[in-house]
């Protein structure tokens, strides 16, 4: 049942369903796909089933917001009030939120039901989604393979029609490989776009909350009302946020689109490739100029990356303590057993990897090795794009190497996992908003992904080109 949000609500508006029926609809495809483990907590069904009632009521007055009957998945690192919040860990496995996080304040200030929550890696630290501690979720289109991490289970939850769209949240690649792998759109938006009130903090400089949807139409509407200013958040900017969902239907002539040649080298399965490029010409034949760009210190985004969010998440999760709100060792007879047993048990080994290798990048001796040197290349990376955008109005590439690969295929080894990364990373270190949208499948039916990347806070411009290539 993979309705589109306007059909949805055209048959709202036309009195052919009900928010109660959708919600009842999609609780029995959930219900039915419960094997590819998409969600960690599915909300209780009378409690959607009132608030559907409300909405129909509003819609019934002329009353209702401009999300009215759109059934949204949240990914289990943002929190939702009254519900519990795992962050994909055992750390967290009974904690219940006392507060909405400001994107589900706002969605449902616009009569969207938060239908419940997606499985993701463990903090967000993974790209295959094999690191949640409640298992992996698995990509619809293949149920052997992974649907991509860490917010692989809000890709599923789409792409596999358990709801109408999902938030996701990227440090590094997190919304854009999982919609990729599983076949659906998905934003970063620019750093600052949209509030992280609410959402677990995994590498605080890096971190921001991004939409899916099966569509470009439909991730441009969600994506206009989750961002801009928010008191709680002050790294949120005030910079006003453009009608994404009429921008989309600016076409692309005239535009200077750039191909970085280091997105094409080592390492890209063959028809990832040909189907980006076959993409490229296609933006071309519609009127958009081709310019070839370099952006050179790409080859240290790996290392800078892995370097820097280490030592962020470190730092952030340090909360968790066993004293306040986590879990709390039952083998504990001093403070010390409290602090090194309670994390001992409730963290799994990728975290506790990343807790090790930030707390040396950080330590006397080692800082300015590591992470100043790492800084200062994030200094470099930027500016590659600052460069790039003074020539060109959008940069095209795909958005990662290979298409979904099977589930085990690298969890033994950790390097291999972190170098699906290796197309997404540098833009959050540079924190330029970019958009994954399907380009195309394999000869096994895989989807592949492009990813349009644009000036800070020009999201419009990534909406535009993508709803171009949906269009093909
Ligand atoms: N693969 C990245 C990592 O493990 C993804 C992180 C993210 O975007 N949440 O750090």
């Amino acid at each position: 049942m993979n309705l589109t949000y306007s059909e949805i609500r055209n048959n709202l508006e036309h009195g052919r369903s009900t928010c109660r029926t959708i919600v009842e609809n999609y609780l029995s495809t959930i219900e039915s796909q419960k094997k590819l483990n998409a969600f960690i907590t599915v909300f209780d069904r009378e409690k959607l089933l009132k608030r559907a009632d409300a909405i129909d009521a509003r819609f019934k007055s002329g009353k209702a917001g401009r999300l009215a009957g759109m059934i949204v998945a949240v990914k289990d690192a943002i929190v939702v009030k009254d519900e519990r919040s795992t962050s994909g860990s055992k750390i967290l496995e009974n904690y219940i939120s006392p507060y909405n996080a400001t994107v589900i304040e706002r969605l449902e200030n616009d009569d969207a039901i938060i239908i419940g929550k997606t499985n993701l890696d463990e903090f967000a630290m993974g790209s295959s989604n094999e690191n949640s501690a409640y298992g992996p979720a698995l990509n619809p289109i293949d149920p052997t393979r992974v649907p991509g991490g860490s917010s692989g289970g809000s890709a599923v939850a789409v792409a596999a029609g358990l709801a109408t769209t999902a938030l996701g949240s990227e440090t590094g690649g997190s919304v854009r490989l999982p919609a990729s792998f599983c076949g659906v759109v998905g934003l970063k938006p620019t750093y600052g776009r949209v509030s992280r009130y609410g959402l677990s903090a995994f590498a605080s400089s890096f971190d921001q909350i991004g939409p899916i949807g099966n569509n470009v139409a439909d991730t441009a509407l969600i994506a206009s009302v989750i961002s801009g200013l928010d008191a709680h958040d002050t790294t949120t900017a005030n910079i006003p946020v453009a009608d994404y969902f009429s921008e989309i239907k600016k076409n692309v002539k005239g535009l200077k689109i750039g191909i970085p040649k280091e997105y094409f080298g080592q390492g890209i399965q063959k028809e990832v490739e040909e189907a980006v490029q076959q993409t490229i010409k296609r933006l071309v034949s519609a009127g958009a100029e081709p310019v070839e760009i370099s952006l050179p210190h790409t080859e240290y985004g790996i290392a800078t990356y892995y370097i820097l969010v280490t030592a962020e998440a470190s730092s952030n999760l340090a909360r968790y303590d066993g004293v306040r709100y986590t879990h709390r060792s039952a083998d504990s007879k001093t403070i010390n057993d409290v602090f090194v047993k309670s994390r001992s048990e409730g963290f799994g080994p990728e975290v506790k990897r990343r807790i090790m290798l930030g707390t040396y990048v950080l330590s006397a001796g080692y800082y300015d090795a590591y992470y100043k040197k790492a800084q200062k290349v994030r200094t470099l990376i930027k500016k590659d794009f600052v460069d790039a955008f003074s020539k060109v109005d959008c940069i095209v590439a795909p958005t990662s190497p290979t298409v979904a690969f099977k589930l085990g295929e690298k969890t033994d080894d950790p390097l291999s996992m972190y170098l699906s990364d290796v197309y997404t990373v540098n833009i959050n270190i540079a924190g330029n908003p970019s958009l994954s949208v399907p380009c195309g499948k394999n000869s096994n039916n895989l989807p592949i992904g492009i990813q349009i990347i644009a000036k800070d806070f020009e999201e419009a411009m990534c909406f535009r080109v993508a709803q171009t290539i949906e269009n093909f």
